[in-house]
């Protein structure tokens, strides 16, 4: 059910992803408007932990659970299972007397891609589990939103890398630094040339090749002395940067975005970018519809995205649809990673 600190579980008495203080909190994944500060008690994924720790802070009251083991608290059964999105991102499943729910936080899953694994290398992949009700994100759910494969996609993003590097100019690549950078960094040639990233992206990057995630070298931006170097590089940064003082050592470059945002006409024209690569941690209309249904449930609780669209849909398929209004959304999570030189724009998750 829903309270105003967030989603609330009344038999087991504690919070998923609340967005006001509470004293036991679920967290889904470390994204800012997920995982808040000022819980008592939190509960994770153990994949998560070190990616948790990084955004919260080492000292908070962490419980793991690994991925799939259950645990009772006050006659609720409580287990997470991998949502696909971030590192340690998790759908919870409750089950109460029989009911199963399943809130799943953000996920990802590409329509177009049957490996999940392959589309996104850089987290345990999305695992349907099957419930009575599943409360669902639908960040990106309208027809239009239909990722690529993601194969191709890296493709075009080395094909713009490879020739800016010919050109002698510095590749800006602008994406969220906790998720989006990862994937990045993960889904291109390395062969290309050195790769550059700004603090925030490193941080995250420790985090992940502490957990075991393979990610090529990367070089902080402010020990590259040689120009020649940054001249043929990959620099992989926070929106944030756009526009900024930061972006001045690189010189004459081209610079480009990647977001799911960038499949909609003049989302690219507004960021002013050079380029735009339709690269999304969430699911896609099609993935959102194969993950719904790959959960058997006939109830689908609508959480932030488009909701309407998303309701009305499911109704049609004759299951009982309604919606939750939450205060997640990412443009929190963009607005957590806003550097103090510059803002992010809303419109860009
Ligand atoms: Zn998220
Ligand atoms: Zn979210």
């Amino acid at each position: 059910m829903l309270r105003p600190e967030g989603l609330y579980c009344p038999p087991g008495d504690f919070y998923i992803d609340p967005w006001r203080p509470v004293d036991r909190a679920v967290i889904t994944h470390a994204h800012a408007d997920h995982a808040r500060v000022g819980h008592a008690h939190y509960l994770a994924a153990a994949a998560g932990e070190g990616v948790l720790r990084a955004r919260l802070g080492a000292e908070i009251d962490l419980q793991l659970l690994p991925y799939g083991e259950a645990i009772d608290h006050h006659g609720v059964r409580l287990s997470l299972h991998p949502a696909g999105h971030v590192l340690g991102s998790a759908q919870v499943r409750l089950e109460h007397r029989g009911e199963v729910w399943v809130a799943s936080g953000d996920y990802f899953v590409s329509g177009a891609d049957a490996d999940a694994r392959a589309a996104n290398p850089t987290c345990a992949p999305f695992e349907p589990v099957r419930c009575h009700c599943f409360i669902t994100e639908s960040t990106f759910g309208l027809p239009i939103y239909r990722w690529q494969p993601q194969r191709e996609l890296f493709a075009e993003i080395d094909t713009w890398w490879r020739a800016n590097a010919e050109a002698g100019r510095a590749s800006l690549l602008m994406g969220y630094s906790f998720g989006k950078a990862q994937r990045i960094l993960a889904g291109v040639d390395p062969s290309i040339g050195p790769i550059v990233v700004h603090g925030a992206v490193e941080t995250l990057n420790r985090a992940y090749r502490a957990a075991g995630v393979a990610l090529p070298d990367t070089q902080l931006a402010v020990d590259v002395t040689d120009k020649a170097l940054l001249r043929r590089a990959l620099v992989v940064a926070p929106p944030s940067v756009h526009g900024s003082a930061w972006t001045r050592r690189f010189g004459e470059h081209s610079d480009a975005f990647a977001s799911g945002w960038m499949q909609l006409r003049g989302a690219r024209r507004r960021r002013a970018v050079d380029r735009g690569f339709v690269l999304s941690d969430h699911a896609d209309w099609p993935g959102l519809q194969r993950a719904i249904a790959a959960t058997g449930a006939q109830r689908v609780i609508v959480t932030h995205g488009y909701e309407a669209v998303m309701v009305r849909w499911l109704a049609e398929q004759g299951l009982q649809a309604s919606a939750f209004q939450t205060e997640y959304g990412d443009e929190q999570e963009g607005a957590a990673e806003a550097q103090p030189e510059a803002t992010p724009g809303a419109i860009a998750r």
